[in-house]
């Protein structure tokens, strides 16, 4: 499965950062945190026992946020401002990526 095409389907057409035809308008100095640690999303998705979003949002949380370059002394400037788009649809991409294993 591509998942760069899943995401772009489900996530960007759906996200505030998007125009209305789901292309992103993220700046070239943004990143997408999506984007970034996609492969790792994935696997991570993957590798749960507990196939639940509830707890697919908790370790994707731990396991991305807590290794993130934004994430200072457990302070991420951009989730204080729900500017990070992994933050803000974790459970939409729980959702897709359990469903799409299905
Ligand atoms: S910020 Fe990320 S999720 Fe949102 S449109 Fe851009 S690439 Fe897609
Ligand atoms: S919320 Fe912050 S620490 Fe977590 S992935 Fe997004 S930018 Fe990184």
């Amino acid at each position: 499965m591509d998942y760069k095409i899943l995401f772009r389907e489900k996530i960007c057409s759906i996200c505030v950062d998007s125009d209305a035809n789901g292309k992103c308008l993220l700046s070239d100095d943004e990143i997408c945190a999506i984007e970034a640690y996609l492969p790792k999303i994935v696997k991570i998705v993957k590798n749960l026992e507990n196939k639940t979003i509830d707890e697919c949002c908790k370790v994707l949380k731990d396991e991305i946020c807590s290794r993130c370059a934004n994430n200072k002394d457990f302070n991420c400037k951009l989730s204080n401002e729900a500017n990070c788009a992994l933050e803000r649809y974790f459970p939409y991409i729980a959702e897709v990526l359990l469903s799409a294993e299905n």
